[in-house]
């Protein structure tokens, strides 16, 4: 496509975010991991956290189920956030935790981080899987269980939660960060309960290893801010969708590897294709269905 398919479309000033406030939707000091990856690259004039109740819209300790997505979920997170301030510039991130999509035996921290731009009706979003995260909860019969887990899962430096029982517990115990903490909360359920529920804390500011993963999406998400739609000058121009075809070495069919990326804008209908965005020109043929059936 060409530049002149979109004589009409809007260009977007340089340096979009220059001078302006970005508005943190978080309660879980998220701002320490975006403000060195953000403030100064972006020009922002200051970053501002909207201390907004985002429990509301799902809790990790389950008191609160999320009904919807993630990408929904942060939606309305931004828009609450904004509710009340005469800023037009928020982000927020989403955790769900569970199987690896890749590596099922492993957990995985699945972070999704949205940057709204109320202004220019713009939403960039980015995402980070990572199989770094110690997601876990288990039953507890005795002590040494409870120490044996805490160790398992980098405690203290991450906190716990203690449950009376996994499903609709009527005592929940948040903020164990000590050895002593965790020791007298276990004793006196073993003594009253004969067993209960420990599950690791992922809120991001009592788990280290999760704003290690939110860290690593900011990173992404400046990379698609930085990238700038050469029609229009829109920030967040990248991959949209890949097409299949990379043709085998041997017999050259057409496999299921990729052969073009294609790139485009937010906002107007420029788009690229990058040939062999892998690197490479031809499909070992082993996997190639005709070679390798
Ligand atoms: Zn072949
Ligand atoms: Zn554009």
């Amino acid at each position: 496509m060409s530049k002149k398919d979109n004589l009409n479309a809007p260009i977007f000033k340089k340096d979009l975010f220059k001078d302006r406030v970005l508005c943190v939707a978080s309660k879980h000091k998220k701002e320490k991991v975006f403000s060195p990856i953000l403030l100064h690259p972006l020009k922002l004039k200051a970053i501002e956290v909207s201390l907004i109740d985002t429990d509301k819209f799902g809790t990790f300790s389950g008191e609160t189920e999320r009904t919807v997505s993630p990408l929904e979920a942060l939606r309305l997170k931004c828009k609450e956030a904004l509710k009340n301030t005469n800023h037009s510039l928020v982000i927020a991130s989403e955790g769900s935790f569970g199987a690896h999509p890749s590596y099922p035996f492993l957990q995985a921290d699945d972070e999704l981080i949205l940057l709204w731009d109320k202004e220019h009706d713009l939403e960039i979003w980015a995402r980070e899987v990572s199989p770094n995260t110690n997601f876990n909860a288990r039953m507890i019969n005795k002590l040494e269980e409870a120490m044996d887990f805490a160790k398992e899962v980098k405690f203290p430096s991450h906190h716990l939660i203690i449950k009376d029982k996994k499903v609709k517990p009527t005592l929940l115990q948040k903020g164990i960060d000590s050895w002593t903490k965790l020791r007298e909360i276990s004793t006196t359920l073993l003594s009253k309960e004969g067993q209960f529920y420990i599950e690791t804390d992922m809120r991001a500011c009592y788990n280290p290893s999760r704003m290690d993963v939110i860290s690593v999406a900011s990173q992404k998400l400046f990379e698609k801010l930085q990238s700038l739609c050469p029609n229009c000058q829109c920030p967040g121009f990248g991959l949209t969708q890949t097409k299949k075809g990379l043709r085998c070495e041997q017999c050259h069919t057409p496999t299921n590897l990729t052969l073009v990326a294609i790139h485009s804008c937010l906002k107007c209908t420029h788009a690229k294709e990058v040939m062999y965005p892998l690197n490479i020109k031809v499909a070992d043929p082993l996997y190639c269905d005709v070679c390798n059936p």
